[in-house]
C-alpha cells in the first residue's frame, strides 16, 4: 500500500531536489490520487507503482526508489503523464532516475536492461539511426546470451534490415554523443 500521503509533502529532500534541478519536474506536487498507476502498463510487474515512487521520492527513500526495478521496467509511454492532475511528467521523472541510477552505478540488479540501452545507442551514435541487426549483435555480445531466442532466428533474421546508408550530420550526433557522455 501507498505510504501515508499528503497534498504537498513541503519537504525538501535531496532526491526531490537532484530530480527537479535535471529534468524540472517537482515530485512534490504529487497528492497521491493513483491515476498514474491506474493507466500504467507495466504496473503489474512494478515492485513500485508510479504513484509509490512518486510518495518514497517525496520521503527521500533514495536506496527504495533507486535500487527498484520499476524505474527499468517503465516504457516510456507517458501515459502516466498525460493522466496527472498535478501536471507531474511521471514519465520524465522515470527517465531521470534511471539517469542517476546508473551514474551512481546502480544497475547491477538489470544488467541486461542496461545492455539493451546502451547497445540501441551504440547503434545510433554509430549509424545515426536505430539499426536493429547491429542492436541484436550488440545486446548478444554484452549480455553473453548468445543462443536465448535461437529458435526465432529463421522468421526474424530475414526481417532485419540490412546496415543502413551514412546519413548526413553523423559528425554531429557523434559530438552530441561524446557531449552527453561527458555530463554523465
Ligand atoms: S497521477 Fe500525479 S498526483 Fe496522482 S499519484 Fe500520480 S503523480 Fe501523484
Ligand atoms: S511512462 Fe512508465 S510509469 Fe508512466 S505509464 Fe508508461 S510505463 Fe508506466
Amino acid at each position: 500500500m501507498a505510504e501515508h500521503c499528503t497534498r504537498d509533502s513541503g519537504e525538501s529532500g535531496a532526491l526531490r531536489d537532484a530530480i527537479l534541478s535535471l529534468c524540472a519536474v517537482d515530485i512534490g506536487k504529487c497528492y497521491q490520487c493513483g491515476k498514474c498507476t491506474a493507466g500504467c502498463p507495466a504496473a503489474f510487474a512494478m515492485d513500485l507503482p508510479p504513484h509509490q515512487v512518486m510518495r518514497l521520492g517525496q520521503l527521500d527513500r533514495r536506496d527504495r526508489v533507486m535500487d527498484s526495478r520499476s524505474i527499468w521496467l517503465c516504457a516510456s509511454c507517458q501515459t502516466c503523464t498525460s493522466r496527472c492532475p498535478q501536471q507531474v511528467d511521471i514519465c520524465r521523472v522515470m527517465d531521470t532516475l534511471r539517469q542517476l541510477a546508473y551514474r551512481e552505478g546502480r544497475t547491477k540488479q538489470q544488467k541486461d536492461v542496461v545492455a539493451f540501452h546502451e547497445s540501441f545507442l551504440k547503434t545510433v551514435e554509430l549509424t545515426g539511426r536505430l539499426f536493429e541487426g547491429g542492436l541484436l549483435a550488440l545486446y548478444k555480445l554484452r549480455t553473453g546470451h548468445l543462443l536465448q531466442d535461437i529458435a526465432l532466428a529463421p522468421k526474424m533474421l530475414p526481417k532485419l534490415k540490412k546496415m543502413p546508408s551514412r546519413i548526413r550530420g553523423l559528425k554531429q550526433i557523434g559530438r552530441a554523443f561524446e557531449r552527453s557522455r561527458g555530463d554523465l
